[in-house]
């Protein structure tokens, strides 16, 4: 799909969205494409400005949510790693024993399956699965 900024004979603007430049052409000869707020038939496009809707092309404002998304998770990534234990993939045994004060009461982070963090909350031992962010440099 191709969307065109379309404008009549008294400068009406508006859009319009084609399968492609040629369907545009054609119906705008068959006086197919009424301007919504005159009714002229009279359309020619605007500006070619087309904006391909393939699913695959971000638009800006997309990338710009996920830009902030990233930056959100890997300030609150930074955060955890400063403030908790790095345990790695001894977390589901190390939150076991806090859990059961085995061992000092302190915040970890680490790396469990899924099957052990099941494991941990039918155990009730308060965990959380965070949405991990890899470092990476900003893009
Ligand atoms: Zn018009």
């Amino acid at each position: 799909m191709i969307n065109f900024t379309l404008r009549c004979q008294k400068d009406h603007e508006f859009e319009g969205w084609f399968k492609d430049s040629a369907a545009f052409e054609s119906q705008n000869t068959a006086k197919g494409i009424e301007c919504p707020v005159c009714g002229s038939h009279k359309i020619e496009k605007a500006l070619s400005r087309p904006n391909i809707s393939s699913g695959k092309t971000q638009s800006s404002a997309q990338a710009e949510v996920m830009r902030k998304t990233r930056k959100t998770l890997r300030e609150f990534r930074q955060k955890i790693e400063s403030t908790h234990e790095n345990v790695g993939t001894r977390f589901a045994e190390e939150a076991r024993k806090i859990h059961y004060g085995e061992t000092e009461l302190r915040g970890i982070y680490g790396e469990t399956t899924g099957e052990e963090a099941k494991e941990l909350v039918e155990e009730g031992v308060p965990i959380a699965a965070l949405p991990w962010i890899e470092e990476a440099k900003e893009n």
